[in-house]
């Protein structure tokens, strides 16, 4: 690297910092990227991301991600807690799987064949310096840093705060057992935590062959041993017969309404889930890190200060704290509010709700396809938190 100031740096190369960094390669941006060894604490594991949207080929994305999607959907299925079974057919639209791997590789090829630097090693700091920001005491000089690495979990008066909590197996089954052609998205067939919601998730690549997952959204984590149970509980329940595990994929999202303080670095500005890219009513992130990503490359490309737009929208952000301290406090039964939303809408539409694209008027329709009661009393808690909240400040 030269002594001459970079315009920007990348900390971190996950979703949001490889999404920012393939855009920005070959465009002549003066910008680095670091990420944190293989051998790290710090290093974020490998993950799937799924994601969905119109389009069935390559060129349909996600972002410029097309051509390493491992596997795409055309149909979802969502299973009640009674086991009545919604068979959803996406029309034009495709739900999506991507594999960090196959992304990391993607972009490290495409940095390095554009001759952008990529820093193997851990941002233990970002120091304000004349002209700009130093990555590591005494490191390189940028004019403004990205950066994506995880922060605490924020907690303020009057939010609510639940975690998406998840293991799941790659497994093989003795015998054809799946539906290559579908997605459970969500079979609520699993006892329901108290102030949560859980499901099973089925992702399959062959009719032998699955990521299958038990995921709960709810205010503690379970212990290894808790979470293997209820997962061979459901896939037994669901049939799925004897399951050879080839992998294991543990996850742990937050999902809150409390904001994500910024930086305290002048020219340091935070991007990705560190940043408040998760729903905070879904748990998802990959889609809105692709809309942000391009708003980004476009204002590097205009010589504009690297900051990404809002990742959610005010209106979706006030229906996920409804919604959240809706199922938090118990006045909602999370299964039974995202069965209707499946049961009594397009499903272009619950899914454009989802990743935050849905206009008033569709949000007007789904909200309205929810349980009014409950809706209400979930509403008037919200005030009830909110108002606490303010008198705690
Ligand atoms: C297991 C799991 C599955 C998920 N699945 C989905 C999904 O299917 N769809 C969806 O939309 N969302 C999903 N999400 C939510 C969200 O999309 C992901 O969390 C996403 O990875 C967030 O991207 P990010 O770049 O902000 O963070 P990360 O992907 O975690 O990237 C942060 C990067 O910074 C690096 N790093 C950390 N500390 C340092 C340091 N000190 N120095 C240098 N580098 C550092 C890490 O190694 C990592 O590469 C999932 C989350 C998890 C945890």
């Amino acid at each position: 690297m030269s002594d001459a100031p970079l315009d920007l740096a990348v900390v971190g190369l996950g979703a949001a910092g490889a999404s920012l960094a393939h855009r920005l390669a070959g465009t002549g941006a003066r910008f680095a990227v670091w990420e944190a060894p293989a051998s790290s604490a710090a290093r974020t594991q490998e993950r799937t991301w799924c994601t969905w949207g119109p389009g069935a080929g390559p060129d349909a994305g996600p972002g410029p991600f097309g051509p390493l999607v491992a596997a795409r959907w055309s149909r979802l299925r969502v299973i009640a807690p009674g086991g009545a079974v919604l068979h959803l057919d996406l029309g034009g639209w495709r739900y999506r799987m991507l594999r960090s791997t196959d992304v990391e590789r993607a972009v490290r090829a495409r940095l390095a064949a554009a001759g952008v630097p990529l820093v193997e090693a851990v941002v233990d700091e970002l120091v304000p310096a004349p002209g700009g920001v130093r990555v590591g005491a005494g490191g390189p000089l940028a004019r403004a840093v990205l950066d994506t690495r995880p922060v605490p979990l924020p907690r303020a008066p009057g939010t609510t705060t639940l975690l998406q909590h998840f293991l799941g197996h790659r497994v093989r089954a003795a015998r054809p057992v799946f539906d290559p052609g579908a997605v459970t998205l969500m079979d609520f067939r699993v006892p329901q935590p108290a102030g949560g919601v859980a499901f099973g998730y089925v992702l399959p690549t062959s009719e032998r062959e699955a990521l299958v997952e038990y995921t709960e959204f709810s205010a503690d984590l379970l212990t290894g041993a808790q979470y293997r149970e209820r997962l061979d509980a459901w896939t037994e329940r669901a049939g799925f017969g004897a399951l050879e595990v080839l992998g294991t994929e543990r996850g742990v999202i937050p999902m809150t309404d409390a904001p994500f303080p910024a930086s305290d670095v002048p020219g340091v500005v935070r991007f990705g889930a560190a940043a408040g890219a998760v729903r905070p009513s879904t748990g998802y992130a990959f889609s809105v890190l692709q809309r942000q990503a391009d708003a980004l490359a476009a204002r590097v490309a205009a010589g504009a200060p690297p900051v990404p737009p809002r990742p959610h929208g005010r209106r979706h952000l006030l229906m996920d704290a409804v919604l959240l301290a809706g199922i938090a406090s118990g006045w909602l039964d999370g299964a039974a509010v995202l069965w209707r939303l499946f049961e009594r809408n397009p499903v272009q539409r619950v899914l454009g709700f989802l990743d935050g694209a849905t206009g008033p008027a569709d949000d007007v329709r789904l909200m309205a396809s929810s349980p009014r009661v409950p809706m209400l009393a979930a509403v008037a808690e919200l005030g009830r938190r909110r108002a606490r909240g303010a008198l705690e400040r």
